[in-house]
């Protein structure tokens, strides 16, 4: 095989999938499975699907556009605001996309009139995380904007919190979005069919509430991918952490002093080492390193510590383990390692199976085929 490698059972994918639209569906939630992580990888967003998402969401138009290539039937959604120069491209892509602006939105329909399609238009409301979203005061207005504008549709109306502030998506912010929606409704003069609440960082709120009011999608990443939840970095339960596994091989095995000597500057990335204390150590170098993977995110077996990462060497204390130039380590990553491992053109990716895991009863929707 070769290394490294990023090993991915889509099984796990396509459990942990089911397992959040078994948990929401009763709740009247519905999941957009967000491949971004994945670089829009075809075979995720097909395992997504498998799993019950009604539709496939990623931030770049290029990842929508090679899953549109490869046949997706899914409804494609562009979650990050369209660039004013890709509108064209944006309209001829994804099915939905998530707004903010004026201008881009005039620049939509414009090429929605061009290609003689209807766009669908998802308007994002800033409720306090202070990325993405229009003022509270203003959605009404741009709401009347885009029903009155030809070849768009306003489908409903979104949020997303807790990515650039951490601001935690609560009962209160979540009651002023389904507040929003019946103002919009009112304006418009017809129900909205999307109100999108958020992304993984939903899910404490979305399983607990007793009122999920107007809110009927989330917009699920890390969770469906990673099993974990953004706001606190734990496992979620019945949900699997190992879908994606990083592979790295041994490249030098060297018991060395754990204190490095001579004069001390600044090591490659501009930090100041710590000196390593008396005694020796069993060092391993991986080869991999920050261009391959975010050295933080990544985690490796028990007994094992990462010790400090350069930009292709990944230098572990391997503890009792009996490791051996060639020999291969994996590491669990956490979504910022994954990115930057899907990312990287030296990391290969390969689809693995195991045993099966607890008999889910899975609903085969292709993603790709003959409805696309
Ligand atoms: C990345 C992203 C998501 C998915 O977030 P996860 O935390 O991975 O679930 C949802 N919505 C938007 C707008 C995003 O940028």
């Amino acid at each position: 095989m070769t290394a490294p490698r990023l090993d991915v059972d889509l099984d796990l994918v396509t459990h942990n999938t089911r397992s959040l639209v078994d948990r929401l569906a009763p709740r009247g939630i519905r999941v957009t499975g967000v491949a971004k992580a994945t670089l829009g990888s075809r075979d995720v967003a097909a395992a997504m699907v498998l799993g019950g998402a009604s539709g496939i969401g990623d931030s770049r138009i290029e990842n929508l556009a090679r899953l549109r290539a490869a046949g997706a039937a899914a409804p494609l959604t562009l979650i990050r605001s369209p660039m004013l120069s890709q509108a064209e491209r944006v309209v001829r892509t994804a099915d939905v996309s998530l707004n903010t602006e004026a201008v881009v939105l005039a620049a939509l329909s414009t090429a929605a009139l061009h290609q003689v399609v209807t766009h669908d238009v998802v308007l994002m409301v800033e409720l306090g995380d202070l990325r993405e979203g229009i003022a509270t005061v203003d959605v009404v207005d741009l709401a009347g904007v885009v029903a009155a504008l030809p070849g768009l549709r306003l489908a409903g109306l979104g949020t997303n919190l807790a990515c650039r502030s951490g601001i935690v998506p609560d009962q209160d912010k979540m009651d002023q979005l389904s507040a929003l929606v019946e103002l919009v409704e009112a304006r418009v003069g017809r129900p909205l069919t999307i109100v999108t609440g958020g992304n993984s960082a939903n899910l404490d709120w979305a399983l607990g509430t007793n009122d999920v009011g107007r809110i009927d999608e989330l917009r699920l990443g890390e969770s469906i991918l990673l099993g974990t939840e953004p706001l606190h970095r734990q496992p979620i339960v019945g949900l699997r952490t190992d879908a994606f596994t990083l592979v790295a091989e041994v490249i030098e095995v060297q018991t060395k002093p754990a204190q490095a000597w001579g004069a001390t500057g600044q090591n490659a990335f501009g930090d100041t080492p710590l000196r390593g204390g008396p005694g020796l150590v069993r060092q391993a170098i991986a080869a991999i390193g920050r261009q391959d993977v975010d050295p933080d995110g990544a985690t490796p077996p028990d007994g094992m510590t990462v010790l400090a990462a350069s930009s292709d060497h990944l230098v572990l204390d391997v503890g009792d383990h009996d490791v051996a130039v060639g020999d291969e380590i994996s590491f669990r990553l956490d979504y910022s390692a994954l990115v930057r491992a899907m990312t990287s053109p030296f990391v290969s990716t390969s689809r693995v199976t195991r045993p099966a895991i607890d008999p889910v009863p899975l609903d085969p929707v292709p993603l790709t085929g003959g409805a696309a």
